[in-house]
């Protein structure tokens, strides 16, 4: 039975989901995130946010969040040309992949994340990678998550497990889960304080949180939101 988690929290809607997820069903859980220079840079400031409101509201979930880890992975930046890391437009490439595929990039976060839980003695690494709603990043794949569990296992010589709450449902999901763990409480933190965009829009306010509401990663959240109150019924108030 594991009892310690390490969650890769980057203050997105998917990781901060499981966040909730490791805090409910784990003692003891630590958090981690990379500054690869991404774009996105938004969203580093947006998981402080989540973590505090997180510690100042859901006291359960407070006592048994740890300490935050954040890790220099600028060499990241400099070996790879994706629109995430360089002004440039969103495009598919050749390969039939989006252009914000960042190559080696969840290898080496899970690797790096891998050596971190090795030192703190945590026992699962929790991480938001999905097969169900992406655009086919290889390094979000299942396949690829056994095959760095086990390469870390046995390169460390310790047993670790690599858990993805996401894997197998979509974004509508994604927020039933929201939903389920913590409530409406917690659905209004995931709207307002994680972030998706990739344009790192903070201006605009929608139903389903900010963002520029164009591209690929506000439209995925869109849908997401509205597959997700669809299913559920409103509950009108009086
Ligand atoms: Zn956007």
């Amino acid at each position: 039975m594991h009892t310690t988690a390490l969650v890769l929290f980057s203050g997105g809607q998917d990781s901060t989901t499981c966040l909730a997820h490791a805090l409910s069903k784990y003692q003891r859980v630590e958090t981690i995130a990379f500054d690869y220079r991404q774009r996105h840079s938004v969203e580093l400031q947006a998981r402080l946010k989540v973590l505090a409101v997180l510690r100042a509201q859901f006291p359960t979930w407070s006592a048994r969040l740890g300490q935050d880890h954040f890790l220099d992975l600028g060499v990241l930046g400099k070996v790879s040309e994706t629109s995430l890391t360089r002004e440039m437009a969103f495009s598919m490439e050749q390969t039939g992949l989006p252009n914000t595929f960042v190559p080696g990039r969840n290898l080496m976060f899970l690797t790096l994340a891998g050596a971190l839980a090795y030192r703190r003695g945590l026992e699962v690494i929790v991480t938001g990678v999905c097969e169900t709603d992406y655009s086919g990043y290889p390094d979000c794949r299942d396949d690829t998550m056994k095959a760095m569990q086990l390469a870390l296992s046995l390169g460390m010589d310790k047993r670790l497990v690599i858990e993805t709450p996401l894997m197998w449902i979509d974004k509508a999901a994604t927020w039933q889960m929201a939903q389920d763990l913590g409530g409406e409480r917690f659905v209004k933190l995931v709207v307002e304080h994680t972030h998706t965009c990739y344009l790192g829009d903070r201006e605009h306010r929608h139903e389903w949180g900010y963002g520029c509401g164009a591209c690929p990663a506000c439209e995925l959240r869109e849908r997401g939101w509205r597959g997700y109150k669809s299913a559920r019924p409103q509950v009108i108030q009086s």
